[in-house]
């Protein structure tokens, strides 16, 4: 049975150093909520990446993300991919002394709805009961 992790939302993902990369389309839509012109968006809130492909989050001086308000996610109906994809999607060796997301097995249809509904914006309607 596949395992799905279950987000705490624990925060530490958004505290510790890295990138986190944006799509075209991702600028557009944080632009818009943030009530921004692309450029303005790009300016106040994103750099370079580091091998300067694309462009990131900006970091507060701190590490954390820019848009780390407290203990939640300022942007959080429109945050990347990136962050709706960690830690089931992708991860890296050893993430689980740092996040606190709780494995669990789950039985195969279980955990492609459970993938859907962490990584999309739009959660897929409920499974039926049988
Ligand atoms: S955009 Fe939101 S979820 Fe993503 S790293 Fe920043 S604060 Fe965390
Ligand atoms: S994905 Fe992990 S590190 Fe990020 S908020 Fe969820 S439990 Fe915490």
């Amino acid at each position: 049975m596949p395992i799905f992790h279950e987000c705490q939302r624990c925060t530490a993902c958004c505290r510790w150093p890295g990138q986190v990369r944006l799509t075209d389309a991702e600028i557009t839509r944080l632009a818009a909520f943030t009530g921004l012109s692309e450029s303005d968006f790009i300016q106040q809130f994103t750099r370079l990446t580091t091998d300067r492909r694309g462009l990131a989050l900006l970091d507060k001086p701190d590490g954390a993300c820019v848009f780390l308000d407290g203990e939640n996610c300022a942007v959080q109906p429109v945050k990347p991919q990136q962050c709706r994809d960690f830690p089931n999607l992708w991860n890296f060796p050893g993430f689980e002394k740092i996040c606190h997301a709780r494995p669990r097995l789950v039985p195969p249809e279980e955990y492609e709805h459970l993938i859907r509904t962490a990584t999309s914006r739009t959660p897929p309607p409920p499974i039926p009961n049988h």
